[in-house]
């Protein structure tokens, strides 16, 4: 079932120019998946069917951390694109632990997908609700023919999941999706996240 937008015109030239903040560390790779350090939206991810996964919101209008920083970088199309997504309920487009998709304007891929993970603290199960929002993701993107993904710690930041877990719930939904992808990255932000969801791949995938 691919979705009915046309692959919009990747934007490189205004990619070229723009600042990254936080420079691309060496990818380093385990088994099927490949660990960076930095920022998501900086991240060109290889082949040509290709998308990246933004952390939203369940009113996927834009909002803090990655999600802004992807609102930032895909430019206002992208804000009209997740306006025309159909709530399903007031003021709710993507439940969380579903995912959505859209074009990605500005950015260097194609395709974004939204997925909204658990706030850990108030989500009554909250390995349930982010191993869907990964799984409904990648289902999502093997449905559009996305063959190269990059994923952000989803619920890491300001939803506070602990980073060993998210890590391994992560990495474990990824092995329900063998010979799918041509690459999975994972691009994460700071030095910490980077460290545990390094190990974490070592010891799942190595
Ligand atoms: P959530 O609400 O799902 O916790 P956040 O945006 O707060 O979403 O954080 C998700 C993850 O994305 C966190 O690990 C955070 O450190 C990370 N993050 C924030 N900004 C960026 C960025 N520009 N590139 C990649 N990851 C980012």
């Amino acid at each position: 079932a691919r979705t009915s937008f046309d692959q919009p015109e990747v934007h490189s030239n205004d990619w070229e120019r723009a600042a990254c903040p936080v420079s691309l560390g060496s990818a380093i790779r385990t088994g099927s998946v490949t660990c960076l350090l930095g920022d998501i939206w900086c991240h060109r991810v290889i082949g040509k069917l290709n998308g990246l996964v933004n952390a939203a919101n369940k009113q996927l209008l834009g909002g803090g951390g990655v999600d802004g920083a992807i609102h930032r970088a895909a430019g206002p199309e992208l804000l009209d694109a997740c306006r025309k997504v159909p709530e399903v309920r007031r003021g709710v487009r993507c439940p969380t632990g579903e995912a959505r998709i859209t074009p990605a304007f500005r950015l260097p891929v194609f395709y974004v997908i939204h997925t909204v993970g658990p706030i850990y603290d108030e989500d009554e199960h909250p390995e349930v609700s982010l191993s869907n929002a990964f799984r409904n993701s990648l289902k999502l993107a093997k449905e559009n023919n996305i063959q190269y993904i990059a994923f952000p710690a989803i619920s890491c930041g300001v939803y506070r999941y602990p980073f060993k877990e998210a890590s391994r719930i992560a990495i474990s939904v990824l092995k329900e999706f063998p010979d799918t992808f041509k690459e999975i990255h994972f691009v994460l932000f700071s030095d910490e996240l980077y460290g545990v969801w390094l190990q974490t791949a070592s010891e799942e995938t190595g």
